[in-house]
């Protein structure tokens, strides 16, 4: 049998409400065509973000009675440590209310004025931590991570030789750790391979430079392999992502994403130093070191949640509904970054609409477009998100303009896909009617989140 079903069935539904168009524009000019100042019920299929918005399994609900809400020495935290500590092999298991929370109390330790914190491509998130730390974030993809247009396995690889030379600039003194961010979320959720993770060991451990994964998406990235890489083929995603942990000193983790949770997280590392600083960090601002700013039944769903995820039908669905929808894109010859990553499809704002220029911001244009149009909300990831001005005040752009549409894990089904893809076909015929977008107000920081925008 060729066709991949979704490999559960629906036990409780959530109503959908649906808007007309001419609603639809009226709501986000009245959210200053932002889709994060939408109201979330004047959206019909939300794919802003795959972050906490997963589907929890029936024993995940189940396992929420379960837990011991103790403020200190709770079951739930030996249950959900005896998890991460299986999976990752790493000693200290530090529970966080989510991924940030872990970032920042690791940068607030090993970051600081004159530190250099390297990584494939930093999230949004890690990079505002390390910056606010005092230190510089950089990010060290290879060339043809940051090419859409290029289709090739494993694009969101580390370049080693930059890195090298990065250490050899700044000196290995200077570099507290070095990140991986699988899979390379904000490079278009592409994975990085096992012989690349490899390498970066092999020049860290000469060095003596820390290594430490941004694992939120760490099963997707090990079912790649699985695919992708020679060598894997009879391994088991668990085996595999368990090989992917044994080369690194240390992890943080958003199990908002790969945890197929609503909220949690946590930093974990080998260091006995490193651990009592951060939770000593951890007390005064999450929570106890057995809760760290969770409920403890939500220690219980992560617990359960990680050993969900890897299973192979679930990646198996995952994964070919992420592709199924940019095939039918690429055959209608929509330009998307190639080939679709773990969660989401990416659009490419820059050929999309190749007239707007990106301090006009081309990808919030066609995010305003497609809820217009579809009700569908995405997220911008281009001048909007990582773009500034230089001190003449040009403006300075990242390598790549995208829309990201992000899949929620275990939420919609192939007929809501199809849905999406009839809307971007339509917004793609229209495309010589959007128009460039202008900034009226941006907040220091993260600006994407809370900016206002009108139409040029
Ligand atoms: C989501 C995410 C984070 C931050 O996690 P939050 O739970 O949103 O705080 C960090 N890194 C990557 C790669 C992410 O996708």
């Amino acid at each position: 049998m060729k066709t991949i079903i979704e490999p559960f069935k629906i036990k409780m539904v959530e109503q959908l409400r649906f808007t007309t168009e001419s609603e639809r524009r009226e709501l986000i000019r009245r959210a200053h065509y932002n889709p994060f100042l939408l109201h979330s019920d004047d959206v019909l299929i939300d794919f802003l973000t795959d972050s906490g918005t997963t589907a929890m399994s029936q024993k995940q609900w189940s396992r929420l009675m379960d837990g011991d809400e103790a403020y200190a020495g709770s079951r739930s935290y030996y249950a959900f440590e005896e998890v991460v500590h299986d999976l990752t092999g790493l000693k200290h298991i530090i529970p966080t209310h989510q991924g940030r929370a872990a970032e920042k109390i690791l940068f607030s330790i090993v970051g600081g004025k004159g530190k250099v914190i390297p990584n494939n491509t930093h999230f949004d998130t890690t990079r505002a931590n390390i910056e606010e730390s005092g230190a510089e974030a950089v990010d060290l993809p290879t060339a043809i991570g940051v090419r859409p247009e290029v289709r090739a396995d494993f694009k969101g690889n580390m370049d080693v030789e930059r890195l090298e030379a990065l250490i050899e600039k700044v000196g290995a003194q200077n570099i507290p750790l070095c990140m991986m961010t699988v899979t390379n979320n904000s490079g278009g959720g592409q994975p990085v391979s096992m012989q690349n993770i490899r390498e970066t060991k092999k020049l860290l451990s000469r060095y003596g430079i820390p290594f430490f994964l941004d694992a939120c998406r760490f099963a997707e990235n090990a079912y790649f392999i699985k695919l992708h890489e020679p060598g894997y083929e009879h391994k088991t995603v668990g085996e595999i992502a368990r090989e992917m942990f044994s080369y690194v000193d240390g992890a943080t983790m958003s199990a908002k994403k790969d945890g197929l949770v609503n909220t949690g997280g946590f930093l974990a590392m080998n260091d006995d130093e490193l651990a009592r600083k951060a939770r000593n960090v951890l007390i005064v601002t999450e929570g106890f070191t057995t809760y760290g700013g969770l409920a403890r039944r939500d220690l219980e769903a992560i617990a359960q949640g990680l050993r969900e995820v890897l299973n192979e039908s679930y990646l198996a669905y995952r994964i070919r509904s992420v592709e199924y929808f940019g095939e039918k894109l690429v055959a209608a010859g929509v330009p998307i970054l190639e080939p679709p990553g773990g969660h989401a499809i990416y659009l490419d704002a820059r050929r999309f609409v190749p007239d707007i220029p990106p301090e006009q911001f081309p990808g919030q244009s066609i995010v305003v477009a497609l809820y217009e149009h579809g009700g569908i909300r995405s997220c911008e990831i281009g001048s909007v998100m990582f773009g500034h001005k230089d001190a003449n005040g040009k403006h300075v752009g990242p390598p790549m303009e995208l829309v990201r549409m992000a899949i929620p894990r275990r939420v919609y089904t192939q007929s809501h896909i199809d849905y999406c893809i009839e809307a971007v076909i339509e917004v793609y015929e229209k495309r010589n009617e959007l128009r460039g977008m202008r900034m009226t107000y941006e907040a220091p920081t993260l600006r994407h989140f809370t900016a206002h925008f009108e139409s040029v």
